[in-house]
């Protein structure tokens, strides 16, 4: 029988139940002790015994599970889960270069993996070309000693689009391998593997955990490439997720669904509210149906998440920060995917525009869309 991705996503890794517990117990445990040396030293020839943990750096049941159903949900063979997006990130890009190597990045890329990528490669001797995402300008900029390509569709705060399947071959046809970024969307709205990238990471903080209570990433791919990455930047770096932080991270997966079909609503009636505000100049949000990369954005989207950002007419500093300080419902904060909605001006460029501009990013949690309009409708008040 082949289920949906909903009932995996309810039972995939769970088959066994501990004394008749419908949701498994936290293996709040660091080691895993053996009878035998041979078991230990995991050289035991029987297929039945498939649970082998040794340490929990390496490897622990509540990761399994997780594990399993993101692997699952990306289409994948393997999945790791790390004890941040960061830590996924970091390994994951580790993974693919040596010293001499050098990285195609999108430009409006997470900012954290940006900096890693500008102010610490450089000093391990990689360095790296920033692009806007165009596919020809991908290209062009590939050297002969490209070994990464680093998407991220939709991006950060200006939600900007690659084409995978573009990119992936261009890449594939000179050995390069490609990493995306795949939180924005999340498993469920898109799967880059089945347009051929080759590590999907995720900050699991955002969505997939979805309550705002525990930090932790992922990295879904092949098994070769997962069982390499767990052998050396896994077990060397140690950034893997602890048993009750993947327990928690179960807890938030099994409502991904209603979660991303609420998001995908609200985020549709939040664009045509700010589309028609005098006070905006400009929506970014990968749903627009005027999008200019549309056909793009629906071969390779399902959906659309709850981020959008807007460009304020006003630009004052002090009219940003009061509209921000203004909103009762919305907070401000970093991060995003959780229950509550929040609110961040931001101010910089993108590599292609003249020059520094506020924008606002909305996140909208799970509270009723009319009342969060009715909090930006005052707010408005002071970017007028
Ligand atoms: C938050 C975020 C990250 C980093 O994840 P952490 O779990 O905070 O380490 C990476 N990518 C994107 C797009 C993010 O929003």
């Amino acid at each position: 029988m082949t289920w949906g991705k909903e009932t995996h996503l309810q039972h995939l890794g769970e088959e066994k139940h501990y004394a008749g517990a419908v949701t498994p117990p936290i293996f709040q445990t660091s080691l895993f002790v053996h009878d035998t040396l041979a078991s230990l030293k995991g050289m035991i020839a029987d297929p039945n015994v498939e649970e082998r943990y040794v340490y929990s750096r390496v490897g622990n049941p509540n990761m399994t599970i997780v594990e399993k159903k993101l692997a699952m949900l990306e289409g994948t063979e393997s999945a790791m889960v790390f004890a941040s997006g960061m830590a996924a990130i970091t390994a994951a890009v580790m993974h693919c270069v040596r010293a001499g190597d050098h990285i195609v990045c999108v430009d409006t890329s997470y900012g954290p993996t940006r900096s890693f990528m500008t102010d610490y490669l450089p000093g391990y001797g990689v360095e790296t070309t920033y692009v806007v995402g165009h596919t020809d300008e991908i290209e062009a900029a590939i050297q002969p000693n490209t070994k990464l390509i680093y998407l991220e569709s939709p991006s950060s705060v200006l939600f900007r689009i690659q084409d995978f399947r573009a990119i992936t071959a261009i890449a594939k046809a000179k050995g390069i391998k490609t990493i995306t970024d795949n939180s924005n969307c999340s498993p469920l709205f898109q799967n880059p593997a089945a347009m051929g990238v080759d590590i999907v990471v995720h900050s699991a903080t955002k969505y997939l955990c979805g309550h705002s209570d525990v930090v932790a990433g992922a990295l879904c791919a092949s098994k070769a490439i997962c069982e390499e990455i767990a052998m050396r930047e896994g077990q060397w770096f140690g950034g893997r997720l602890a048993p009750f932080d993947s327990w928690l991270m179960l807890r938030g997966m099994r409502t991904l669904r209603l979660r991303m079909d609420e998001a995908k609503r609200m985020g549709a009636l939040m664009f045509d509210y700010l589309k028609n505000r005098p006070e905006v100049e400009e929506v970014y949000y990968s749903g627009d149906p005027n999008h200019p990369q549309r056909e793009l954005i629906e071969s390779q989207q399902t959906g659309h998440n709850s981020l959008i950002t807007f460009k304020p007419k006003v630009q004052a500093d002090e009219a940003l920060a009061k509209f921000a300080e203004s909103l009762d419902i919305f907070q401000m904060g970093v991060s995003w995917g959780g229950f509550e909605s929040l609110a961040v001006p931001i101010y910089g460029k993108p590599m292609d525009w003249p020059e520094e501009q506020w924008v606002v990013r909305l996140y909208l949690g799970l509270e009723d869309i009319e009342d969060l309009k009715a909090d930006l409708d005052q707010g408005f008040a002071h970017l007028r």
